[in-house]
C-alpha cells in the first residue's frame, strides 16, 4: 500500500492492540488516552521505573510564552488548557501549580526585548501584566528582594509549572485501572516489521509483544530506535559544547522562604520543587557544562547558582545545593515537536519533542485520536515526513 498524501504510512482504524514504547512523560499520556479510547495497551519502559529519562532532569514550566513560530503557540496554549482539563479529571491535579509565573529584565536591551515579546503574546491573546516591583514584593513573592535596574515585572497569570513524578502516578494510576500492562525494566530491542508493517516489538531479552500499532515515545533515544528502519528524526546533538540540547538544574536543601511561583531571571531561574526546596536553572551554567561534567561532587556551577538564588531571595542564608542534574533536551533538528505517523513503516507512529511537559497531555489525546485514525489539525505542521529523504524541509 503507498502512503497517502503528505508522505505519512497511516494505520487501520480503531487499532485492537497497541504497543507505546517509553514511559516518560510523552508515553504515559499517550498510553492513557490511547486505552481511553478502548484499545488495549502495553507500555513497555526499557528503564527500572518511569519517568527516568529526560522527565527526570526538567523544569517543568507549562507555559506558551516563548513559543514561535504561530502554530506552536497556539499548540502550546492548547496544551496548557490540557493540563487544566486533565487535572480537573483526576482529584483536582495534585501535579499542578496553577500560580502564574514572574519575568523580569535589569538591562535595557533585555527590558526592551521582553516588552516586545509581551506585545506580540498580548496581540495573540495570551495573558500578559505589567506590575509594578513593590506591589510583587508585597502581594505575589514577598520573599523576593527585586534588583534595583527592575521598573516593572511581567506576569503570565495562565502559566503553571508541574511536579512530573506527581503527574506520572495519576496518570499511571488512571492507565492501570483501564487495564494498560506495564513492564518495566524491559528495553525494547526493535520494532517488528512485516511487508513494511509494524507487528510489535521485540524485547532484549528475546519476548514479542504483537501490536496492531506501535508508538514510538522514545524522546532522545528515538533515533536509535527508528534509524535501522530507515525512519529519520534527527534530534540537536547534546555531545557539541555548548549545545542547547543540554540542561543543567540545581535542587536545593529545603529553605525557609517563601517561593511560589516560577521566576525568570535575567541570570537564573527558580522554581518551587517541593517540601521548601527550590529547583535552579542558569543560562551561563547551562553552556558551561558538557555531557560528561561530573555532577558528584558538586561541579563549581551548583555552588554558584545557589549564591545567585540567595541573593533574590530573603531566608535563603542556609541555602545549599543538594543535587545537581544535567539533562538532556530531546531536541528536534528545527527546534518543532515531531509527532505523527512514520512515513515509511504503517502502523508505526511517533512523538517527540522539547517542551514535553508542557504538551504532554494534548499530545495524548490528539494522537490517541490520530491512532484511531482521524487526522488532527493541530498536528500537521509537525509531521516525521518533514525529514524523510527527499522531502523540502531537509
Ligand atoms: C533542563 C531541561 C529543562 C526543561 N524544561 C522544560 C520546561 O520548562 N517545560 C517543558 O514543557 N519541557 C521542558 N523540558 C523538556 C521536557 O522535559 C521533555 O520534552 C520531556 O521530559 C520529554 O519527555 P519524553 O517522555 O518524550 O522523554 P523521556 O522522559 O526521556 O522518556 C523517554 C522514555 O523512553 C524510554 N526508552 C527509550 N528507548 C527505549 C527502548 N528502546 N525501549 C524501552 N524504553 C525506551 C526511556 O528509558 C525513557 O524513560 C526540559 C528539559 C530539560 C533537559
Amino acid at each position: 500500500m503507498s502512503p497517502p498524501p503528505g508522505g505519512s504510512a497511516a494505520s487501520p482504524a480503531r487499532p485492537a492492540r497497541v504497543v507505546v514504547i517509553g514511559a516518560g512523560v510523552i508515553g504515559c499520556s499517550v498510553a492513557l488516552q490511547v486505552a481511553r479510547a478502548g484499545a488495549r495497551v502495553a507500555l513497555v519502559e526499557g528503564a527500572p521505573a518511569p519517568g527516568s529519562g529526560t522527565t527526570a532532569t526538567t523544569d517543568a514550566w507549562i507555559n506558551a510564552n516563548a513559543k514561535r513560530p504561530y502554530d506552536y503557540f497556539r499548540l502550546s496554549v492548547r496544551a496548557v488548557a490540557a493540563h487544566r482539563r486533565l487535572a480537573s479529571e483526576m482529584e483536582g491535579g495534585p501535579w499542578l501549580l496553577r500560580t502564574g509565573c514572574l519575568e523580569w529584565a535589569t538591562d535595557g536591551d533585555d527590558r526592551a526585548r521582553l516588552e516586545e515579546r509581551a506585545r506580540e503574546l498580548e496581540g495573540w491573546g495570551y495573558g500578559v501584566r505589567r506590575l509594578s516591583p513593590s506591589w510583587v514584593m508585597r502581594e505575589l513573592e514577598p520573599d523576593v528582594l527585586l534588583p534595583g535596574g527592575v521598573d516593572q515585572v511581567f506576569f503570565y497569570p495562565d502559566e503553571c509549572l508541574a511536579f512530573p513524578q506527581l503527574y506520572l502516578a495519576h496518570v499511571l494510576r488512571a492507565c492501570r485501572s483501564l487495564g494498560v500492562e506495564l513492564a518495566l525494566g524491559t528495553p525494547v530491542r526493535e520494532v517488528v516489521v512485516g511487508s513494511g508493517r509494524a507487528r510489535g516489538v521485540r524485547l532484549d531479552d528475546g519476548a514479542r509483544i504483537a501490536a496492531d500499532v506501535v508508538v514510538s515515545c522514545a524522546g532522545r533515544w528515538t533515533p536509535d530506535l527508528l534509524a535501522p528502519l530507515g525512519v529519520e528524526v534527527p534530534l540537536v546533538s547534546p555531545a557539541e559544547p555548548g549545545s542547547p540540547a543540554l540542561g543543567f538544574l540545581v535542587s536545593t536543601s529545603p529553605i525557609a522562604a517563601d517561593v511560589r511561583r516560577r521566576l525568570s531571571c535575567p541570570e537564573i531561574n527558580l522554581r518551587p520543587d517541593g517540601g521548601g526546596r527550590l529547583q535552579l536553572q542558569g543560562k551561563r551554567e547551562e553552556r558551561e557544562v558538557r555531557l560528561d561534567t561530573p555532577t558528584t561532587p558538586l561541579p563549581p556551577q551548583a555552588q554558584r547558582l545557589v549564591a545567585k538564588a540567595r541573593g533574590l531571595l530573603r531566608h535563603s542564608a542556609a541555602m545549599r545545593a543538594q543535587a545537581a542534574m544535567i539533562g538532556i533536551r530531546p531536541l528536534p533538528a528545527d527546534g518543532l515537536p515531531v509527532v505523527g505517523w512514520a512515513p515509511s513503516v504503517e502502523g508505526l507512529y511517533v512523538v517527540v519533542t522539547h517542551s514535553g511537559v508542557t504538551l504532554a497531555p494534548l499530545i495524548g489525546e490528539l494522537a490517541s485520536a490520530e491512532v484511531a485514525g482521524g487526522e488532527q489539525e493541530l498536528l500537521k505542521p509537525y509531521r516525521p515526513s518533514r525529514f524523510a529523504p527527499g522531502s523540502r524541509l531537509r
